[in-house]
């Protein structure tokens, strides 16, 4: 089935990284890499290398990536540069003003991969904060503020982050990524549409650069034209992210091989997945074992924050079997109930279940994609639920919730993005049954942009509240969820800005909602 050959077959070679480390000349621009032949031509590199920032991510109790990528003219193929490897130096220090550097060397930025950076710094101490920049030649990067985890038996005191997703460039301004950046937060996580895929479009705030993305370079450009936003890259700058994509990072509601459009012949639609996971794989502060095979990208993976909090970092997308019902909302019939649906697939779900019944987390914490609670909604007398979020995978949904629930997995909780909208939903077996406890909550952060200026109040929802009684709040505005963990207590504050549409919108805490350490169940702070 998989046909698609594999773009990014090659190899980094350590030795390659210390001998350019050693050769590093201050006063060049550039130190071209490959052999002699190309090390007499200066590449191009007419303007500032680093308009996309800097970012980290992935961090552990000892290390974290550094990444960066050069991009002189963002909106050009390959951003503007030679298809000659550069070596780029980078360091970490201490302390804010680069004085105490404790690591520092150089890594190859390739045009296999877009010029991206992705250094694995390591050996650092555990659970304090690190600065860290990139220079090209006389060139420096800014500054980017990154921490590492607690030891993994440590007790933390408190964890402060931030939740996001659905970032659309075109239909609003990145102003609650300024407020976040004044929250000072220990991490970020992004829950996907990062990016969106389709085509420019006028008589909107800002307007997406070319067609619908689909090769390489125009996954590449999208990317370079979010990121050129300030107010993202000061977010990126402030704390290290963890990064999962949904659906928008590829193609609207996709479903592994499957296009939206169900004419696109799943081999083509793979080379087409293949050019958007590299291009997110290059954008993003990830590992190395995350680097794409072609079509294929291992994305889920877990992190602990002491025995505070164990983050399961899931895949929706990538693993799921197709939407049933045609992806139309429907009724839990039997195509939703069908046992062979399954949004994480059998290995992410084995991995799944192996770390929530192995964790030490007083919390565990699943950071996904769509809506894990049941919330139907009144159509024509009917009650209809949507198939591309956990209801149309239900069989594996109240497998799930049954595991937490039968393993006495402690508190936990599940964030989602996807829907533009927050909610706070108690989670049980089965939504539909009221009279069942409460085993878990879930936390459904709005977007950052996508929809335009949101509603605070929607229209029908004391009937929505009446229907389903797993609903605590919903509203349609724009922000994110903030959240401050401690060994006793959760608080999701529900950041939202007032508009997204001109800059300087305010923002505001909307609610709050609470969940005490060993009794389920969200409640108003
Ligand atoms: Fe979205
Ligand atoms: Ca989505």
């Amino acid at each position: 089935m998989r046909h698609v050959h594999d773009p990014t077959g090659i190899t980094f070679s350590r030795r390659h990284f210390l001998a350019a480390a050693t050769a590093w000349p201050v006063a060049a621009w550039f130190l071209p890499m490959g052999g002699s032949a190309t090390a007499q031509s200066r590449p191009r590199l007419a303007d500032y290398p680093f308009t996309l920032g800097v970012a980290s991510g992935d961090p552990t109790s000892t290390g974290v990536v550094l990444w960066t990528r050069l991009a002189p003219r963002p909106l050009e193929p390959a951003g503007g540069m030679d298809p000659t490897a550069v070596a780029v130096r980078w360091e970490l220090a201490e302390d804010d003003a680069l004085k105490k550097i404790v690591a520092h060397g150089t890594a190859l930025a390739t045009p296999q991969l877009g010029h991206s950076v992705h250094v694995e710094a390591d050996g650092l101490k555990p659970d304090r904060w690190y600065w860290f920049r990139f220079r090209v030649g006389e060139a420096d990067s800014p500054i980017g503020r990154t921490r590492t985890l607690p030891e993994p038996a440590a007790q933390p005191e408190r964890l402060r982050f931030a939740f996001a997703s659905c970032q659309h460039y075109e239909q609003g301004l990145y102003t609650a990524y300024g407020q976040m950046a004044r929250d000072d937060l220990d991490l970020v996580f992004h829950l996907g549409d990062y990016i969106y895929e389709d085509e420019g479009r006028d008589g909107r705030v800002r307007k997406h650069a070319g067609k619908e993305i689909e090769s390489l370079d125009d996954y590449r450009i999208r990317y370079a034209q979010y990121k050129s936003d300030p107010l993202l890259q000061g977010m990126h700058a402030a704390c290290p992210w963890f990064v999962t994509w949904d659906d928008h990072e590829v193609d609207n509601n996709y479903a592994n091989d499957i296009s939206e459009k169900l004419d696109v012949d799943p081999v083509a639609f793979l080379e087409r997945r293949a050019n958007a996971y590299q291009a997110y794989y290059e954008n993003m502060p990830l590992r190395r074992r995350s680097l794409p095979r072609g079509p294929d990208m291992r994305l889920y993976r877990k992190a602990a924050f002491g025995r505070l909090a164990e983050f399961f970092v899931l895949d929706t997308r990538q693993h799921r079997t197709d939407q049933p019902n045609d992806d139309r909302p429907s009724p839990i019939n039997a195509a939703a109930l069908d046992p062979s649906n399954s949004l994480l697939g059998p290995v992410q779900r084995g991995w799944l279940q192996a770390g929530l019944i192995a964790s030490h987390g007083t919390w565990n914490v699943l950071a996904q994609q769509v809506m894990m609670g049941m919330v139907g909604f009144l159509r024509n007398g009917e009650l209809l639920y949507s198939m591309d979020q956990w209801p149309g995978y239900v069989h594996e949904r109240l497998a799930l919730v049954r595991f937490l629930a039968e393993r006495r997995v402690p508190n936990p909780v599940v964030l989602t993005g996807d829907i533009h909208s927050n909610w706070v939903n108690d989670l049980r077996v089965d939504d539909r049954k009221p009279e069942l406890p409460v085993v878990a909550t879930e936390f459904v952060g709005t977007s950052i942009s996508s929809g335009g200026n949101g509603v605070r109040t929607p229209k029908n929802l004391e009937q929505l509240m009446a229907i389903n009684p797993c609903i605590r709040f919903h509203n349609q505005e724009r922000g994110y969820v903030r959240c401050i963990v401690t060994p006793r207590l959760w608080q999701s504050d529900y950041v939202v800005a007032e508009y997204v549409t001109k800059p300087g919108g305010p923002v505001v805490t909307r609610a709050s909602f609470v969940v005490e350490a060993g009794r389920p169940g969200a409640h108003p702070a």
